[in-house]
């Protein structure tokens, strides 16, 4: 384990090592425990937090958007459940950095360099059930449970969203997993992202103190943090697309198909989907993570790049199966997971409202930032 007061892990470079030597998910439908290890022996949950508590403030700092992409991006590549495990310990860490004291940012600090991995857990399953927190003198008990956890039952901590009735209104609450959570499958597993091992977590019983509490009263849904937070995810998405790109170059090579002009055209289409997303990301993951620019101008900004890196994913699937055929389909070939992996990574919540809204805003303001600037496009 890496200790605070050794030099930052170079994790682009572990990343690069661990592709190159084909880090493998070996069950797809298992928790990847040695890959997990294997990123953070790389330093790689350790990088999110703050450099003063130990890392490299990679989606907790401002202005490191493009690192922290580069950081998800990688992942993806290599996997998306491990990718999406990572990106919810960023999330995590980033609203313990954002809305906690100090003390919950040590406490947070102490975990991950302990190796555990954070989860962040705020669906309510729906009908009854949500989470909530009831006062009994100065301790605090927990009734219900979380929906779509990912990591659940490996997550050493977690946050996550209950409903206080004593101000109406959600709380954030940093939580250690001690093993009074009873944690199980969903009723019905998803196709795709079962590495992710995402289940459900019922907490009724567990008693919580008062400083478990981060932050006030709505903190979690306080925007432009709220909404700009969904570039991580799509740049985790976007590394499953470059993979599987590499992946039908390789296989379009390996059946001597590469030569042939309706391959390579679909080919060509799926470099420049990547190409697309990618300068969306960038542009969202900059604005985003400085937050300077108006919250409406981000969130819509945001909100344009995770569709835009959506639609390229799926007509990514699509020309992969219209290259490889129905070989793609065949469980033995790594592109037939992986996409259905990305297909359920990409359903993400209110996708029509987002294009709604960022349309909105951009039917009134400038929707290129470049609009009133003709010498600088
Ligand atoms: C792999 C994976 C891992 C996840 N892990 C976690 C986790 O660790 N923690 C966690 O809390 N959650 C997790 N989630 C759940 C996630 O936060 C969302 O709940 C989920 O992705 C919502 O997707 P959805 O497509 O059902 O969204 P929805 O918002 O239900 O969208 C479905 C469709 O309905 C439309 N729609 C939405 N609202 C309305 C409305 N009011 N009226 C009409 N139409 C509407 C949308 O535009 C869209 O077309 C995970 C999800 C995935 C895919």
């Amino acid at each position: 384990m890496t200790s605070s007061h050794d030099k930052p892990a170079d994790v682009f470079a572990a990343l690069k090592h661990l592709r190159a030597e084909k880090l493998a998910i070996p069950d797809e439908a298992q928790f990847p425990k040695t890959a997990m290890d294997r990123l953070t022996a790389a330093g790689v949950l350790q990088a999110p937090l703050p450099r003063a508590y130990g890392g490299q403030g990679l989606g907790t700092e401002p202005g490191l958007g493009l690192e922290t992409l580069s950081l998800l991006h990688g992942l993806g590549r290599i996997s998306l459940p491990l990718g999406r495990l990572v990106e919810a310990h960023v999330n995590a860490l980033r609203i313990v950095a954002r809305y906690g004291d100090a003390a919950h940012m040590t406490k947070a600090a102490d975990g991950v360099l302990a190796g555990s991995l954070f989860g962040l857990w705020v669906t309510d399953p729906s009908g009854q059930g949500e989470l909530n927190i009831h006062a009994q003198g100065d301790a605090l008990r927990l009734t219900g449970g979380k929906m779509f956890c990912s990591g659940a039952g490996h997550a050493g901590w977690a946050v996550v969203t209950a409903f206080d009735p004593g101000c109406a209104d959600q709380r954030l609450l940093l939580l250690r997993m001690d093993g009074s959570e009873q944690v199980s499958p969903l009723p019905a597993g998803l196709s795709g992202m079962k590495a992710a091992v995402t289940g459900q977590v019922d907490f009724t019983g567990k008693h919580v103190a008062r400083n478990d509490i981060i932050g006030l009263a709505g903190d979690y849904l306080k925007e432009p943090d709220f909404s700009a937070g969904a570039w991580r995810s799509s740049a985790v998405a976007l590394g499953g697309l470059f993979r599987l790109a590499e992946l039908l170059r390789d296989q379009l090579k390996a059946r001597s198909r590469a030569d042939d002009p309706h391959q390579r055209a679909r080919f060509g289409q799926i470099v420049m989907a990547h190409e697309t997303g990618r300068l969306w990301l960038r542009h969202a993951a900059v604005m985003a993570e400085k937050l300077e620019a108006p919250p409406e101008e981000i969130i819509a900004t945001v909100g344009f790049a995770r569709l835009a890196v959506e639609r390229v994913c799926l007509d990514g699937i699509e020309l992969v199966q219209r290259s490889l055929g129905l070989g793609s389909f065949l469980t033995d070939n790594p592109v037939e997971s992986l996409m259905r992996d990305l297909q359920t990574y990409l359903r993400q919540p209110a996708a029509d409202e987002v294009l709604h809204n960022a349309a909105g805003y951009f039917l009134s303001h400038a929707f290129c930032a470049k609009e009133n600037n003709d010498a600088d496009v």
